[in-house]
């Protein structure tokens, strides 16, 4: 007999494109298609120290489970930072430890999703959080973006005139896949709609801290007067993804239940990733170890940016990222990025076609390039090839 399953198996479909990429775990080839940090900077041997002294001095308290909401200490450190640096008012009680913002996700999804509601995002919008949602059997309306981030008169119609919207996902800082950033007049419009409709929004923010040039910005939750929107955070870029350690935080009633479905998901996130990093933060300088990172990914983000430039035909557009991971490229109107990526293989070259970072479909002609993780010389050396093969391409 054949087995039944879920109907959200049906939303759930296998990339096709994550097939043709497996081919990047080739040696050989060089790959933009990532958004890997580079490991070479993840702080290893503090992490061994620090380790040894956790299990030496609290072994039994890191082998053992702790609460659903996650380790206190750690979750004053991020309530403090957020204060800091994105504007909010948070203490640790608004704060609940995930398995990544990518749990933050799911869950926001378990919180607020029904089948057949509707997720507003940015178009395009990162490819997980789509599938996150999808899983909880919702549409998407895309908002266009500009240079500024989503467009808030599209944004303002649709509120208007669609009812029942529960949730819109921004990712206004760096943004995945395009590397665009909010203005702050977005970000302010933006909190100001949330709490006129009463629509949620998650502002999903794993990038926020690597800037390499500009203004830092208040987040979009720092003009919340209405206790609408949620913050995801993590330590994968600024420490090291293994850990698997995010953030969810917002207003303690909404948190709440952020705790009740996360219970029932993994009831608690690992206790001594926790306590190492809260242990870390209290020994060494995270500062220092983000310049760090900011620093490398800076002269990272140049070369793409320079060899974009050079290599490159100039009917192309791209994008100038102040920080972050990834730069954008739409070529001109009508080129296929996946017919550009299946020649681009042939010579060894890996990209992510920018058609998947639409939950509908469209703009086939725009792919994402991840700096991160090379050298310089190989970003410059993929860079000059792809260019070549989108020449070619072009000009047939
Ligand atoms: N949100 C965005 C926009 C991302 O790009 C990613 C992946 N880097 C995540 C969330 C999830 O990251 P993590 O779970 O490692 O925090």
């Amino acid at each position: 007999m054949k087995l039944n399953f879920a109907k959200r198996m049906s939303y759930i479909k296998a990339s096709e494109i994550r097939e043709i990429l497996k081919v990047t775990e080739q040696e050989d080839v060089i790959s933009f298609a990532g958004g890997l940090p580079a490991p070479e900077l993840f702080p290893i041997d503090e992490i061994n120290e620090i380790n040894q002294i956790v299990l030496k001095e609290a072994g039994t308290k890191a082998l053992q489970y702790t609460t659903t909401e996650g380790y206190a200490p750690l979750r004053e450190w991020i309530a403090n930072r957020m204060n800091e640096r994105l504007g909010t008012a948070f203490d640790k009680d608004n704060i609940l430890i995930t398995h990544g913002s990518q749990q933050g996700l799911d869950l926001s999804g378990k919180v607020f999703l029904d089948e057949g509601d509707v997720v507003l995002c940015e178009s395009p919008t990162y490819l997980a959080a789509i599938s996150a949602f999808k899983a909880y059997g919702c549409s998407f309306i895309e908002i266009p973006t500009d240079e500024d981030g989503m467009m808030m008169d599209v944004l303002e119609e649709i509120l208007s005139n669609t009812p029942h919207l529960k949730l819109i996902y921004a990712i206004p800082t760096f943004q995945n896949p395009t590397g665009k950033t909010w203005s702050l007049e977005r970000r302010r419009k933006l909190a100001e709609l949330s709490a006129k409709y009463g629509v949620a929004v998650i502002e999903d923010n794993p990038y926020g801290e690597l800037r390499f040039g500009g203004e830092s910005l208040p987040s979009i939750k720092s003009f919340d007067e209405a206790g609408n929107i949620l913050c995801t955070g993590s330590f994968s870029k600024i420490f090291c993804p293994g850990f698997r350690i995010g953030w969810i935080a917002g207003d303690k009633d909404i948190i709440r239940k952020y705790v009740l479905v996360k219970q029932g998901t993994d009831l608690q996130c690992n206790t001594i990733a926790q306590m190492t990093i809260a242990e870390y933060l209290k020994r060494y300088d995270i500062d220092k170890h983000i310049a760090k990172i900011v620093e490398v990914y800076r002269k990272r983000r140049n070369v793409a940016i320079e060899s974009i430039e050079r290599y490159f035909p100039d009917t192309i557009k791209f994008t100038r990222p102040e920080g972050g991971l990834f730069t954008w490229i739409e070529l001109p109107e009508g080129i296929s990025a996946r017919d550009v990526l299946v020649r681009s293989l042939e010579k060894k070259i890996a990209f992510v076609p920018g058609g998947s970072f639409y939950p509908n479909g469209n703009k086939e002609n725009t792919l994402r390039i991840n700096y991160s993780n090379m050298p310089e010389d190989k970003i410059e050396k993929g860079l000059k090839t792809l260019g070549e093969v989108v020449k070619e391409y072009i000009s047939q």
